[in-house]
């Protein structure tokens, strides 16, 4: 059975974790926090620069005591922050060239994705996939993932944390936000953006901000500022699996980690009889164990990426994989 070992580190989680068909067998580490502001480029990609090494030792040295061989290495080709990615790129390389075993770039949302049915046993789920960066619905059809949906602008955690900024709460935002709305009992309307298939969180975030500036309080507005997105995105999702035909939703992106989108998503999968699934908080937000999950199904599928083709791409579309594994 082989052991995969990927690295992810495509904005603010730097991580490396190793894999087997049954579990995994470590993972470590190191996240980067903005001092101020929300995640900067080339602060954080110095920052997997200055871990990187440290974090691979472990994993190494651990791999090594427990007398295992590594297949392949795993790494995240995109999409995410371009000098973040060329870092993690870089390190991947190091190790295929110095252990002479085949590197494997791998879509960071698909692996998310993957993951997500590795850990909660979904077979052929709509999945709304909800992080910093990317918010898409997605679903497995004739050999690719197709994005069923998606942001018109910004990530819905982008969107939290922007909103968190902007009323002087650090980041990340989103935790804090689910923290308020909990006093909340007041509902403020806010811009609710869907079009089609598509939803959009800009209007909404500079709306929300000026409610603040108006006096509205801050439990109220973060009750209304959840409320809103997330009712958003059910919509969209129950529409995907009304169109797609499908039996399941799978949450996957660290935005899933929040309580009222699981109830929200869980009763709207309740009342269509179809099932919900949600995997552990640590499987949810950016990790390695899903870029090495993701390189364990592309190694036996002997989906690999030769040196040549390994360069990063910072708008990597999960529609753009041909899927090799199922
Ligand atoms: P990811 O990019 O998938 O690692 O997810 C990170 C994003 O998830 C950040 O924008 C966080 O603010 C957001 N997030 C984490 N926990 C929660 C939560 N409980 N509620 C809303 N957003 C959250
Ligand atoms: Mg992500």
């Amino acid at each position: 059975m082989p052991v995969v070992l990927g690295i992810e580190g495509t904005a603010w989680n730097l991580g490396v974790a190793i894999v087997d068909d049954e579990d995994v067998i470590v993972e470590r580490a190191d996240a980067y926090l903005p001092v101020s502001g929300g995640i900067h480029p080339r602060d954080a990609a110095q920052h997997h620069a200055d871990s990187i090494v440290g974090l691979l030792r472990q994993v190494l040295t651990f791999a090594l005591e427990k007398g295992l061989k590594i297949d392949a290495v795993s790494f995240s080709q995109g999409p995410g922050l371009g000098p973040c990615l060329r870092t993690v790129a870089t390190a991947a390389r190091a190790i295929a060239l110095n252990f002479n075993i085949p590197l494997i770039g791998v879509n960071h949302c698909i692996a998310h994705v993957e993951v997500g049915i590795w850990k909660t046993g979904a077979s052929d789920p709509i999945t709304l996939y909800v992080s910093g960066a990317n918010s898409q619905v997605l679903s497995y059809n004739r050999g690719r993932y197709r994005v069923l949906g998606e942001t018109l602008d910004i990530g819905v955690g982008n969107a939290f944390d922007k909103f968190a900024r902007s009323i002087g709460l650090p980041h990340p935002g989103g935790p804090r936000i689910e923290e308020h709305a909990r006093g909340g009992e007041r509902y403020i309307e806010l811009p609710y953006t869907v079009k089609g298939m598509d939803f959009s969180f800009t209007g909404l975030t500079t709306a929300a901000r000026e409610a603040y500036e108006r006096g509205v309080s801050l439990s109220d507005l973060c009750h209304s500022f959840q409320e809103t997105t997330f009712a958003m995105l059910v919509e969209v999702t129950e529409r995907a699996v009304a169109h797609a035909g499908k039996e399941e939703v799978l949450l996957a992106g660290g935005v899933g980690a929040n309580r009222r989108l699981q109830e929200m998503l869980g009763i709207m999968c309740d009342e269509r009889g179809v099932g919900f699934y949600v995997p552990e908080t640590r499987f949810l937000g950016d990790n390695a164990v899903m870029i090495a999950h993701l390189g364990n199904l592309q190694l036996k599928a002997r989906d690999v990426t030769p040196l040549e083709e390994s360069g990063v791409n910072p708008s990597f579309r999960p529609d753009e994989v041909r899927v090799t594994w199922k």
